[in-house]
């Protein structure tokens, strides 16, 4: 094992709550300096996962390393974590530079090296101007923008950031998102960034950690799982792909990667059950044996320069390369 003594490591962790089992001996080796989301509907345990490595949530099995060192019962200001929250959590009472140079105040740093630090955080987040507002004076995305600073003065070596991004309207968030990444990208740290939006998971991550019901379904780099995803959970939930059972067993298929054919040519016989124009593509579903229902996603000059309709009979292709086996 050639791990880097920076990494974060789940060891078999397990969170219980009495009876129920939020997270199942889980194991996880995060790569350094990688922007990672946590990725899976609600209820799966994320949250959860994401409070045993900042220390808000003790661990009930199992262990967490970073840096080589076992945290897990460590108190959340000495793991060399820290958490930006989903409501911000800001004091209203303070202004943007107290807010920031709070966890310094607690430690007994000196007042001007506390104001010299926030003030270099706050232009690290493009907020300099304002600096002496106080939290109800700023909008939803500078609020946030606080929050992250205040996270990052503590230094960190892992940012953790539970739903960060779902507080805000859809345009901001896709702007946050992107400075979210070009954040994570500037420090060098780890970013563990948790989310039930697939898209945002796609478009931030390094790495997809996919759980459902306490556990990791498939990890990797996001685009080998969205790629090939391994099981009909994984396929199902990261979108764009049919699920096929086959004599062989169950196959996911990129919608985009399905072609329209004649009947002769084609692997499957279908008929067209319904045609949706998206613009820049169309989306045809048609129905094969089995009263399996696939989906072809065809640009709009591939449909249009051979347009079918419901109740026609076509043919489907894929190349075999773009099938892919589903273990469960
Ligand atoms: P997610 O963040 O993926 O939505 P959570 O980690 O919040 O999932 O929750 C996982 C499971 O643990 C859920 O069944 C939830 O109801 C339960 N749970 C979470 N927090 C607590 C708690 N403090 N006490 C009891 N059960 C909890
Ligand atoms: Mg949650």
């Amino acid at each position: 094992m050639n791990a880097s003594i920076q990494d974060l490591e789940l060891v078999s962790v397990t969170k219980r709550y009495g009876a129920t089992v939020a997270v199942d001996a889980i194991n996880h080796h995060f790569r350094p300096s990688s922007y990672t989301c946590l990725l899976g509907p609600s209820g799966c345990g994320k949250s959860s996962t994401l409070r045993m490595i900042a220390g808000h949530e003790s661990v009930s099995d199992g262990a967490i390393l970073l840096a080589g060192r076992d945290i897990s019962h460590l108190a959340p200001a000495k793991r060399g974590t820290a958490m930006m929250f989903q409501n911000y959590a800001l004091f209203p009472h303070l202004s943007v530079t107290d807010n920031v140079a709070f966890s310094l105040k607690m430690k007994g740093v000196d007042a001007a090296t506390r104001r010299a630090q926030a003030l270099e955080m706050l232009s690290l987040v493009d907020l300099t101007d304002l600096a002496d507002r106080l939290p109800d004076q700023l909008s939803g995305g500078q609020q946030q923008r606080v929050a992250l600073a205040r996270a990052l003065i503590t230094r960190p070596q892992v940012l953790l950031l539970d739903e960060p991004l779902s507080a805000l309207d859809p345009f901001l968030r896709i702007r946050m998102r992107g400075e979210l990444r070009k954040l994570q990208k500037e420090l060098g740290i780890s970013f563990v960034h948790v989310t039930h939006g697939q898209d945002e998971a796609l478009a931030l991550a390094d790495e997809i950690i996919v759980m459902n019901n306490a556990v990791i379904e498939q990890a990797g780099a996001a685009r080998d799982v969205f790629n090939a995803p391994k099981t009909r959970f994984v396929a199902q939930f990261m979108g764009g792909h049919n699920v096929i059972a086959l004599p062989e067993g169950q196959f996911a298929v990129r919608t985009d990667a399905v072609d329209i054919t004649s009947i002769e040519n084609g692997m499957l016989e279908a008929v067209v059950k319904a045609v949706e124009y998206q613009g820049t593509h169309v989306s045809l579903s048609a129905r094969i044996a089995g009263d399996q229902e696939v989906t072809a996603l065809l640009t709009d000059t591939a449909f249009f320069s051979n347009p079918h309709h419901p109740g026609d009979r076509i043919g489907l292709h894929w190349d075999a390369n773009n099938l892919h086996q589903l273990t469960a």
